[in-house]
């Protein structure tokens, strides 16, 4: 999977944010396991602790529909109009780390970030989330194994 098909996806799933109060309009897509890619995009809420973000809204949906194993994630953002391009590179919040922490390996899952399909960064989650909190921290986890079959 080259990294401008994953953009490409969140580019088109950021068509579709509903952004109303901010007009910061963004897509995620996450590469899962098998192939496959999610998207998510931002939807926000007129009680505004009610939105959510695209990178969230991605893994959400990918988890309910049965996906755990996740490589990657492109991630575009921006107040412009454009369809095909941002002006900034769009970083995942603190709480979208924190919650693609729980399902990806830190050392290994990128974070892609984007402008366009030809112009982007891409980091390691361990970069951009240091000495995090994970699964691996709760010995609760290991007991609970049934939780864990997909
Ligand atoms: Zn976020």
């Amino acid at each position: 999977m080259d990294h401008k098909a994953l953009i490409e996806a969140a580019l088109d799933a950021r068509r579709r944010s509903y952004s109303p109060y901010s007009g910061y309009r963004v897509g995620a897509a996450i590469l899962c396991g098998d192939g496959t890619i999610v998207t998510g995009t931002n939807i926000e809420n007129a009680s505004y602790g009610a939105t959510v973000c695209a990178e969230r809204c991605a893994v959400f949906s990918a988890v309910a529909s049965g996906k755990r194993d996740f490589s990657a994630i492109a991630i575009v953002g921006g107040s412009g109009s454009e369809n095909d391009r941002t002006d900034d590179y769009a970083f995942p919040c603190g709480i979208c780390r924190q919650v693609l922490r729980e399902f990806a390996d830190p050392a290994s899952f990128l974070v892609i970030v984007a402008k366009s399909p030809d112009d982007h960064r891409e980091y390691t989650l361990q970069q951009l989330l240091p000495e995090s909190f994970g699964p691996d921290n709760l010995s609760e986890k290991e007991n609970n194994d049934e939780n864990q079959a997909v």
